[in-house]
């Protein structure tokens, strides 16, 4: 599928969400392992029509995020709009608690777009914290269309907004 495919829906063109994205690419990069790129986007692609939310588990420091493992966690927003999705938070504290003294930790969220762009909308801008990664993958028709991964910017108190972060495997 190529990108003109995506459908933009009406509110991806609001002042809203163009003012959560600095268009700028980030110097530092997210680095998956195969294993794990491939499981978000069966999980994402799986979980279609509904929004599916995960946690990706690494490692992180100056140069960036470096992914080995995802986990899909239930998201507790019973209501299906694309720009919404809620971690359940026991799921959070259990991979959480594993992770303890394994030198692995849990290093960001992702979440799908179902029938939407890989664009973070102002609720996942507002959810955001800082040091974390978020990839969103957007799904079409049940297939993965696209993946962007966004960081916040150092001067979100001020602010600040999601700015796009190269990844690779
Ligand atoms: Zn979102």
């Amino acid at each position: 599928m190529s990108k003109s495919d995506i459908p933009v829906p009406e509110r991806f063109l609001s002042e809203a969400y163009l003012t959560v994205i600095e268009q700028a690419e980030s110097a530092q990069s997210c680095v998956f392992s195969v294993a794990s790129l491939q499981m978000m986007q069966d999980i994402a692609a799986q979980g279609y029509p509904d929004e599916i939310c995960g946690l990706l588990i690494g490692k992180a420091d100056a140069q960036g995020w470096q992914v080995s493992e995802v986990r899909q966690v239930t998201n507790i927003n019973e209501e299906r709009a694309a720009d919404r999705f809620q971690l359940d938070p026991s799921g959070y504290q259990a991979i959480d608690s594993e992770l303890r003294g394994s030198g692995q930790e849990i290093i960001g969220v992702f979440h799908s777009h179902p029938d939407c762009p890989a664009k973070p909308s102002p609720t996942d801008l507002t959810n955001a914290w800082e040091g974390f990664v978020y990839p969103i993958v957007s799904v079409c028709q049940g297939q993965v269309a696209e993946v962007h991964c966004w960081v916040l910017t150092d001067d979100v108190q001020f602010g600040g907004k999601f700015q796009k972060l190269p990844h690779h495997t």
